[in-house]
């Protein structure tokens, strides 16, 4: 070996080692701490780079290298498992290309050996959650675990189990004795963004993506948090037991005839109709209503994947198509101050306009002065964004080596950028709050929020005309929504005649909303329309303004402390006393309502609505009330039913423990009519 060869291997040595360093330094904050520093494309471009180095040179390969390794090693504090079958990771394709060669393997190593005429292949969403394995012995759920490291996860049975999706128990027949159906937690998009906006609002941490959320959530020391999360399951395979099946999707249908959730699949007999689906789901990704980050395909013969066998640390019976990140790279230009309805102040990101996923990002949120802080950005740095299906769009991190020394810190405004009013930092909070209830930017969102259809649902009041009409000065908070008159709108951009007359029209009908709709509208911290109704049935408008305590209001059922605190704290405020004075000239009833008719078909009956429905839970609410049922908002012995929709959380798990009754949509509606 000459120097200049010598010296080669030595650099090359070097970069593995420091490639190395890098992936198990990332690898151990994505697998283990749930808080990763960089996007997936970043690390994976770390990854590839480390592989291909180690295929040119398999002599430099060591045991100890993060390629030889699935995900991180289990964590502190949990009962470790050992899986009977290990839980491997998947080989990646990138391109359709990709997907031939891996079809011209697999058929060149089964060639003989098996029929390939019956060659078939599945295709499924790759869900992006967390891997686990669920034990259920003779039906029974005993034991649950993450991946881990592929040979030992961690016991989180108890997380496990208060996951909705995720049954006790198994029904059915020929259930073997020992089965182990594995597959991905998840948080869909949509709670995962009504958990962060909770969150932000309370001034805690948010997460940066769903997945994140999830692996947090079901590695949770404390079940209690867990149960809280609205998580749910996607079953794509089975581990121990898998024998009593012939094929994958035998399999999977076996699952779902056990009461399981199951991942969607659809069948194939060649690599290009692989390709068209994977290709359509490039496409559609983005109407997934969870974080899916790819395809996965699989040999769908129980016998073919026995043949075909594993490497490492992946099947070669199957193999991911991975779906271009939704990440980019672009300028942070300014960090501009929001203010949103409830007066919490955010920091926003303007961007040089970047394409993400066929989307052009040009702000993104910044959550608050910490999350700025914690990640050092500053402003003229070069950001990653990251945005998840339809998830606003947030800064990851900066990219500190394009700095040139311009960039600045940026500290937060210590007056309301909109009213001018001194800021406030509650303790123990992340965010800034404008305590002026009449703050122009808080009464904008105020009045979008009131006009909206479960609040005052004023017919044709959407986001751009409040918007409009509060540019013009036509508007100014939510009562002089009842001072507008049909000559101001009509020469309006998009308006006629008719069309004002009708909203006003829509404005007059909405002074005969009942008192708990127009308490719901008034945006007080923490009250929804079921706490609204509750309240509205027990206390009138006046009752509130005279000073009802925070112990009376906790009496109510289903009404705990912090909320009857916020209450009572809204109505001390002045600035608030005065509006509900002006609504009330302007013809609102404040009277507190009736509980609902006594002699209807539920007239006696508590309910208590959790989960996603198809329409509002409002509307529910409601229908219940007109037969004479009340709703109530947390779940005990006293509660008669349990409606519960998709992803329903710990109020299901409850009513179960309690043996509640639980209804879905289509019992619902049996027992109304
Ligand atoms: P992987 O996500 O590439 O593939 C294997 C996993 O896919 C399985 O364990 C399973 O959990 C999941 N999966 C989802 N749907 C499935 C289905 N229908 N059938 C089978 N499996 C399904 O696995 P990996 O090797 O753990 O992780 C690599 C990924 O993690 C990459 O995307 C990488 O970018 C990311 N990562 C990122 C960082 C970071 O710092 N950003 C660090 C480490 C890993």
């Amino acid at each position: 070996m000459n120097d200049k060869t010598a010296e080669n291997i030595e650099e090359i040595r070097a970069r593995l080692e420091e490639l190395r360093g890098l992936v198990r330094y990332h690898s151990r904050r994505y697998y283990i701490e749930d808080s990763p520093e960089i996007d997936d494309a970043e690390y994976d471009a770390l990854y590839t780079e480390l592989e291909l180095i180690e295929g040119e040179h398999p002599e430099l390969v060591t045991p100890d290298s993060p390629t030889q390794k699935v995900g991180g090693e289990p964590l502190e504090g949990f009962e470790e498992v050992r899986h009977a079958v290990p839980m491997l990771s998947l080989a990646n394709a990138r391109s359709p290309q990709d997907l031939r060669e891996w079809d011209a393997r697999v058929r060149r190593l089964l060639d003989d050996e098996n029929d390939l005429e019956n060659l078939r292949y599945v295709t499924e969403l790759k869900i992006d959650g967390l891997a686990v394995s669920l034990r259920y012995e003779a039906g029974r759920f005993v034991l649950g675990a993450t991946r881990g490291n592929g040979t030992v996860g961690e016991n989180v049975t108890a997380n496990l189990s208060t996951v909705r999706s995720i049954p006790e128990k198994l029904v059915g027949e020929d259930i073997p004795p020992v089965l182990e159906p594995r597959g991905e937690v998840y948080m869909a998009l949509a709670p995962f963004e009504e958990f962060n906006r909770k969150q932000e609002e309370a001034g805690e941490k948010t997460y940066a993506n769903p997945r994140n959320l999830a692996a947090g959530s079901i590695r949770q020391l404390d079940p209690r948090i867990t149960a809280k999360r609205p998580l749910t399951v996607y079953l794509y395979g089975v581990g121990e037991g898998y024998e009593a099946y012939p094929s994958h999707s035998e399999a999977l249908a076996a699952l779902k005839g056990y009461g399981l959730r199951v991942n969607p699949h659809e069948l194939h007999n060649s690599i290009e109709g692989v390709i068209e689906v994977c290709e359509r789901w490039v496409r559609k990704r983005e109407e997934v209503p969870y974080q899916v980050d790819g395809v996965v395909v699989k040999v769908d013969s129980r016998e073919q994947q026995a043949a075909l066998g594993s490497v490492q640390k992946a099947p070669r019976w199957a193999i991911a198509y991975k779906f271009e990140p939704l990440a980019g790279r672009t300028k942070l230009k300014d960090i501009i101050v929001n203010v949103g309805r409830t007066g919490a102040v955010t920091p926003q990101a303007v961007l040089e306009p970047v394409n993400v996923g066929g989307v052009t990002i040009s702000k993104a949120t910044l959550h608050n002065e910490d999350y700025i802080r914690e990640r050092g950005v500053l402003v003229g740095d070069t950001v990653m964004i990251e945005r998840a299906g339809d998830v606003i769009p947030q800064v990851v991190r900066a990219v500190t080596e394009d700095r040139d020394g311009s960039e600045r810190e940026f500290s937060m405004p210590d007056a309301c950028p909109v009213c001018g009013e001194p800021l406030v930092r509650p303790p123990g909070e992340a965010v800034l709050r404008c305590v002026n209830a009449s703050c122009p930017a808080q009464a904008l969102e105020h009045v979008i929020h009131f006009v909206s259809k479960t609040a005052m649902d004023i017919d044709g009041f959407g986001e751009k005309l409040a918007e409009k009409l509060f540019d013009l000065g036509l508007i100014k908070d939510v009562a002089t929504v009842y001072d507008l008159r049909t000559e101001q709108l009509e020469p309006l951009e998009g308006f006629g005649e008719k069309s004002a007359k009708n909203l006003i029209r829509s404005i007059e009908k909405s002074k005969s909303q009942p008192f708990d709709r127009i308490l719901f509208a008034l945006g007080v911290r923490h009250v929804g329309a079921v706490t609204a109704r509750l309240v509205a049935e027990r206390f009138s408008g006046d009752d509130l303004l005279s000073g009802v305590t925070v112990e009376e209001l906790s009496e109510i059922d289903g009404i705990g402390e912090v909320v009857a605190r916020a209450i009572v704290e809204y109505f001390a405020i002045e600035e608030n006393r005065d509006l509900i004075g002006r609504l009330k000239e302007r013809g609102l009833d404040f009277q507190a309502i009736s509980s609902g008719a006594s002699d209807g078909p539920l007239a006696g009956r508590k309910f208590v609505i959790t989960g996603a429905l198809s329409e509002p839970r409002s509307a529910f609410a409601n229908r219940i009330e007109a037969a004479g049922g009340t709703v109530v908002s947390s779940v005990s012995k006293k509660t008669d039913y349990v409606l519960a929709g998709e992803e329903a959380g710990s109020k299901l798990e409850k009513a179960n423990k309690l043996g509640v009754v639980v209804l879905d949509e289509a019992a619902f509606r049996e027992l109304l009519f």
